[in-house]
């Protein structure tokens, strides 16, 4: 088969997380279960309305804009898209056509065209449980109307399905970073369209997508797709196709509508608008946060973490933070922990690179910021995933769920703990499932409930030559050469520790008072 070279763009739409609606004073709530809570004379389409300008909304373009290192234009208007549809009660969506408020920007390689401003659509809902079954009614919900959209396009510089979805994800987390849009695409806060053609042929429109996963799915069938027809010698028709996420393909919709189709024109009830009029797009720059890219990058190099491992934390700024928070609170032991890598590697240059590589790789592996990683990551967050815990109420929105009790520095004491070799792993979790329950700090709970490792040499041999009186056949095998009754002997003094011995002590004294 010939090699066909795919090309693709995306438009993406996200819903901004303002106050209000685009043009009104209406709530903004994308979690209002009620239908038509949130409406208004300006949002229904009442004649004679008039739509004012949300400066939240353009300014969270704004930033988004500069994240992505896009101009801001200078002047900026917004047109009227006219069409028919029932959930769009003016019979045209409020815009952006020539004139949107960022040009350009560059992302993962993939440059950006423009990002612009609009306003959402209702919602059709085609049977209500109780009320109306498929095919007897359909009802529009307006809650969803004139909330703000924006929207972002690229140029068709993307390759494959699986570079559009790593595209798609990182624009998404920016979003989540930038606090413009909670951008989750199940809920359908996040919207992606990706065109997709082969060999600079006609391109077509893949809508109905409505997760990663559906991204990359779509765009790889549809790769596929146009292969078979081109090497069947049938022409690839531009159109419209929507992804049917159940049969695994796309469908086609109808042939590609043209902007002639929507006769655009100028909104003549805004004026055009100038946002550095309006906004300090210097300080709008200048106060752009730490992006994903450069958060992983940090924590890779701060904290010693794996690519892997920073950019797990990166995934989620709420635990990427927490992980910091707590990271801090471990600065004593990582000054003797640093100091320490500091020694081997002057250390090891005198013994040449390899020497000092092989150091620096124990080092890593032990530094309490792992330990932190691993009861973070795995422990802390199996425990929240299991009772739908959320570290914080900001953000998360109406979805429910417990905020975590454990401060970040109470984690880091935990570890400390660890670290220092008053706990072992064993006890280290039945005190974070505790703290995680009550919220108390790890060294109240260890006392309490006696978590504490005993290590104690003279406490431990107590418990070891009782173990030995107790178990005679045991230590005969052991005797004899039998390495398992070794195993079986430290898991019984681990008994009557309830847990809580050092085994390597009792391994160590064990063998001793056996020789
Ligand atoms: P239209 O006029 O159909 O809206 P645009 O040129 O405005 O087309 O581009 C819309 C989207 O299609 C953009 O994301 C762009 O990157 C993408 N696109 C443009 N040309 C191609 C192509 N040949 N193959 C795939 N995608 C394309
Ligand atoms: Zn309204
Ligand atoms: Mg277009």
């Amino acid at each position: 088969m010939k090699d066909y070279q795919p090309t693709i763009g995306l438009e993406v739409h996200a819903t901004l997380n303002t106050q209000t609606k685009m043009f009104c004073d209406c709530l903004n709530d994308p979690d209002e279960e009620h239908p038509n809570q949130n409406v208004c004379p300006v949002c229904l389409g009442h004649p004679g309305a008039l739509p004012v300008i949300n400066k939240q909304a353009v300014e969270a373009v704004l930033r988004v804009g500069l994240a992505l290192k896009g101009s801001v234009n200078p002047v900026s208007k917004f047109d009227r898209k006219n069409y028919f549809y029932p959930d769009l009660p003016k019979g045209y969506q409020i815009s952006q056509y020539d004139q949107p408020l960022i040009t350009g920007g560059e992302l993962l390689g993939v440059r950006i065209r423009r990002i612009h401003l609009e306003e959402d659509a209702g919602r059709l809902l085609h049977e209500i449980p109780g009320e109306a079954k498929k095919g007897e009614a359909s009802y529009v919900d307006f809650n969803r109307a004139g909330t703000p959209l924006m929207e972002l396009v690229t140029e068709p510089d993307i390759r494959s399905a699986e570079q559009a979805v790593a595209f798609a994800k990182e624009f998404q987390l920016i979003l989540q970073y930038l606090g413009a849009s909670d951008a989750d695409m199940e809920k359908g806060l996040m919207r992606v369209e990706a065109n997709v053609s082969l060999d600079m042929g006609p391109k077509v429109e893949l809508k109905n997508i409505n997760s990663f996963k559906a991204v990359g799915s779509a765009i790889a069938y549809e790769i596929e797709r146009q292969k078979g027809s081109l090497e069947k010698g049938v022409k690839v028709e531009h159109e419209t196709r929507g992804w049917d996420d159940a049969k695994q393909k796309t469908v086609s919709q109808r042939t590609k509508e043209e902007a002639h189709d929507y006769r655009y024109f100028p909104e003549p009830d805004l004026p055009p608008l100038e946002p550095a009029k309006v906004f300090d797009v210097e300080d709008l720059r200048a106060h752009v946060p730490e992006l994903p890219a450069q958060k992983r990058a940090r924590f890779e190099r701060e904290f010693k973490l794996s690519a892997e491992q920073a950019a797990q934390l990166i995934q989620d700024k709420q635990l990427a933070d927490f992980f910091e928070a707590a990271e801090s609170e471990l600065a004593a032991h990582l000054r003797t922990y640093s100091a320490e890598a500091t020694l081997a590697a002057k250390a090891g240059q005198d013994f040449g690179g390899q020497a000092r590589d092989e150091r620096e790789t124990v080092t890593i592996e032990k530094t309490p910021q792992n330990l932190l990683f691993n009861y973070l990551t795995s422990d802390l967050i199996g425990l929240m995933n299991e009772a739908g815990t959320r570290f914080s109420a900001e953000g998360g929105s109406a979805s429910g769920g417990d905020v975590l009790k454990i401060e970040p520095e109470e984690l880091a004491h935990l570890i400390d703990l660890i670290a220092d070799g008053t706990i072992m792993s064993r006890q280290a979790k039945d005190i974070l499932r505790k703290m995680f329950q009550t919220g108390e700090d790890p060294e109240t709970i260890m006392r309490a409930e006696g978590l504490r490792t005993v290590s104690d040499a003279g406490e431990v041999e107590q418990v070891v030559r009782a173990t030995i009186v107790e178990n005679p056949n045991a230590v005969a095998d052991y005797k004899k050469g039998k390495e398992a009754s070794l195993q079986f002997l430290i898991g019984k003094a681990m008994r009557k520790f309830k847990g809580r011995g050092n085994p390597a002590t009792i391994q160590e004294i064990l063998t001793k008072l056996l020789r």
